[in-house]
């Protein structure tokens, strides 16, 4: 099972997201996502996903190499996107949102599995 996640950048900022459930998670940060639905590609699922939990427009830019496990069965993909309308509130899954520059992204406390990712990611912020 695949879970897709986005990098979603504007101005040079990638959008930072704390979850408020499950318990375990709660309070860690994420690039917000989720699962494929049946017969959805995995960028109409991280449009589908953002657009759920954050009430925003966006579009896939590239998807940063690599895969990283979740739970047994599971592994997350993340794709770097772009806002195209809207600004993000966290209507789900989601208590918190903060745009971070390149030279914040070290002061949230970001889920394990993520690291590699926004790192990657913070190598493709532009000012675009
Ligand atoms: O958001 P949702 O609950 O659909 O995500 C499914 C699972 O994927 C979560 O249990 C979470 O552990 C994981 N996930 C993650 N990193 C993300 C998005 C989701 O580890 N950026």
């Amino acid at each position: 099972m695949v879970v897709v996640a986005g990098a979603l950048c504007d101005g040079g900022r990638l959008l930072a997201a704390r979850r408020s459930a499950p318990a375990e998670l709660a309070g860690r940060w994420e690039l917000p996502g989720g699962k494929l639905e049946p017969g959805e590609s995995p960028e109409e699922a991280l449009v589908r996903e953002l657009r759920e939990e954050l009430g925003v427009e966006t579009e896939t830019v590239e998807r940063i190499p690599g895969e990283w496990p979740l739970k047994p069965g599971y592994v997350l993909r993340v794709w770097t996107a772009r806002l195209l309308s809207g600004a993000p509130e966290p209507l789900e899954d989601h208590d918190e949102l903060r745009w971070l520059a390149r030279h914040e992204l070290d002061s949230v406390d970001w889920l394990d599995q993520d690291r590699p990712a926004v790192a990657e990611a913070a190598l493709r912020l532009t000012a675009a």
